[in-house]
């Protein structure tokens, strides 16, 4: 070849590679050309099966590739290796009730691109990689839940519904309902609950036909109840997952039988009500440093102020839900014993309610009530993700997203030792301490 051919093919082999770069995006380009394989853990991969002794976890492009035992795993040639030997892996988890954007700190009112970012950041750092926002979605967080298929995020992959969806008529709710579509969401979002006897009720006839449009065009419906009989109504109207406990009383086998029949999830939020009454006094996480690490002691000021803590003493409202606590507990053993489908979710996100430390708190709760640990890392795993219609999340299994953390102990000993995280993976990339 001469000199100015060769010249010629180097130029346009540059020119090529550049606008790869350019279309694809640098993470693309550089990121995950060859195989990478964690090994030697113990792999628990969401699916509620034995966890896999010795294993190998192998990625290639922010995917798994194979997962396995070491003898039955074949690693390529040129695979990065990374011992990791004496951990544990565990999918990533996936919060199907949070709310992203509009708090920093404990203050809301902060919805922008970056806050989103920031709070989805949170939830990362904390082994949180997928968050359902289930409300208070503007137009800002569209196009991040558009990259949920590229390999180069740093922080949770977001869902999200938009706008709860209200009306004074069926004709006013509707049109919610096609502006949610317009902008692009993922799924609706309904409230029926009267706020303890404080505020008119979404009644029977708006919300049947906010669940027929959303279902006409294609979207799954959860809705926020509190009550049985409301939970009952809105099974019969075609609800597609709960966001809440059933609170007012235990559950019946009537409505039992309707959750299994529809194949309708139920996402406990035991947090949420633990947030109403649990800043009557100081509460014992706020030194622990597992929280501490993310919330400084500036940001929790105010919840140490006496005359706010007095307030919620005296709150009724506080002492309703806390009163009411062991019943949604006691109704979330019973649901996971007979077989309806309990999908993880906190109510984080919404001020007080600290992201990624609160998701920590509720699977103790989940522990407390009586669920296994393996009970839980399914809610929280191949649950959330089948339930919810997440494409290739949830487990960890050749295809899916490789979003895992890599844990110092065994949560099946213990569900606390989710907290001993060593590192995040999303998209097979460690995510920033
Ligand atoms: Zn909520």
């Amino acid at each position: 070849m001469t000199r100015k051919a060769f010249d010629f093919v180097n130029r346009f082999k540059f020119l090529f590679f550049l606008s790869l770069v350019v279309i694809m995006g640098k993470d693309q380009v550089f990121a995950q050309q060859t195989y990478t394989a964690f090994t030697g853990a113990t792999i628990i991969d969401g699916s509620g099966k034995k966890p896999i002794p010795n294993g190998v976890l192998l990625l290639k492009n922010g995917r798994v590739m194979a997962i396995g035992t070491k003898e039955k795993t074949t690693i390529p040639k040129n695979t990065t290796i990374r011992n990791v030997a004496g951990k544990t892996i565990i999918p990533g988890f996936i919060n199907a009730h949070g709310h992203v954007g509009d708090v920093k700190g404990i203050d809301p009112g902060h919805y922008s691109t970056q806050n989103i970012i920031d709070n989805l950041s949170i939830y990362a750092r904390y082994g949180i990689t997928t968050v359902i926002s289930l409300g208070g979605d503007q137009q800002e967080a569209e196009p991040l839940r558009a990259m949920n298929d590229t390999i180069s995020t740093q922080r949770a992959r977001l869902f999200i519904a938009g706008e709860v969806i209200t009306g004074k008529t069926p004709e006013e709710a509707i049109a919610v309902v096609d502006r949610n579509h317009q902008m692009g969401v993922d799924f609706m979002k309904i409230r029926v609950d009267d706020q303890l006897g404080t505020a008119p009720k979404m009644p029977e006839e708006i919300y049947r036909a906010v669940i027929k449009r959303s279902h006409e065009l294609g979207y799954k419906i959860a809705t926020h109840m509190y009550s049985l009989a409301d939970a009952k109504k809105l099974l019969a109207a075609g609800s597609d997952m709960l966001a809440h406990s059933v609170r007012d009383q235990p559950v019946d086998e009537a409505f039992i039988q309707l959750m299994k029949k529809r194949k309708v999830s139920y996402c406990p939020t035991l947090t949420r009500e633990l947030s109403t009454f649990v800043y009557a006094e100081t509460p014992e996480f706020f030194s622990d440093p597992f929280f501490t690490r993310e919330y400084d002691s500036e940001i929790i000021q105010p919840l140490k102020d006496p005359n706010r803590q007095q307030q919620m003493r005296n709150s009724k409202s506080a002492n309703a839900y806390k009163q009411q606590l062991p019943t949604a507990t006691a109704n979330l053993k019973t649901l996971s014993d007979q077989g309806v489908p309990i999908v993880f979710g906190t109510d984080s996100g919404i001020s007080t309610r600290f992201m990624g430390y609160f998701e920590h708190m509720e699977m103790e709760m989940m522990a407390k009530a009586g669920l296994t640990p393996m009970q839980i890392i399914v809610s929280a795993t191949k649950n959330a993700a089948e339930y919810m219609g997440l494409k290739d999340l949830g487990t960890l299994i050749p295809g899916h997203w490789a979003d895992f953390v890599v844990l110092e102990a065994n949560p099946l000993a213990d569900i606390k030792n989710a907290r001993k995280i060593s590192g995040v993976y999303i998209s097979g990339k460690e995510v920033k301490k």
